[in-house]
């Protein structure tokens, strides 16, 4: 058994329930089945896709608007900022798609928090703050918003507490043997 983890180098989990350090089957789109105790364990992989997609949402966002403003020619220093931006995204999903346990990756979970934290300032926090008197519309466009990013932080928050407890942290907490 030690053997097998030794020469393995596919990505393994943890099972949250019992321990057990298993390769998760590297196509499927379902649960990982604990192949101990057979516990549902979430597919991080495919999860960590999702926040990427909503990561390349927000890139095409982003550039789109970058477009219009250099079509525009109103292009300022929030231009910058938008394409430092773009760039820090287009960093995360590379990295994400290119990870084989994007889970088990501090650098991407790191990455993951900076880009969804810039994104509320930018699209919450800033619109509040920019307009001294808040009318009725604005007020409900930024509690919109602000129930949006309520959803995907709660769900961020989520998949980083199963990414902790799934994640192999060493070797030697391997426990094969039944
Ligand atoms: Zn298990």
């Amino acid at each position: 058994m030690r053997d097998i983890m030794k020469t393995t180098p596919v990505p393994s989990i943890q099972c949250k329930k019992c321990g057990t350090v298993f390769p998760p089957h590297p196509k499927t789109k379902g649960t990982w089945i604990c192949p101990h105790c057979q516990a549902e364990n979430p597919n991080l992989k495919r999860h960590y896709r999702s926040v990427a997609d909503l990561c390349i949402l927000g890139l095409v966002f982003v550039l789109v608007v970058l477009a219009m403003r250099i079509y525009q020619a109103k292009v300022g220093l929030a231009d910058l900022f938008m394409a430092a931006d773009a760039v820090l995204l287009l960093v995360t999903i590379v990295c994400i798609y290119k990870a084989q346990a994007p889970w088990a990756n501090r650098v991407i979970q790191r990455l993951i928090w900076i880009v969804f934290g810039v994104a509320f300032a930018v699209n919450v926090f800033v619109p509040l703050l920019a307009h001294g008197t808040i009318d009725y519309h604005r007020a409900f466009s930024v509690s919109a918003r602000f129930v949006v990013y309520l959803v995907i932080f709660g769900y961020l928050f989520w998949l980083q507490v199963q990414a902790r407890k799934c994640a192999v942290t060493t070797g030697d907490t391997a426990t094969l043997s039944a």
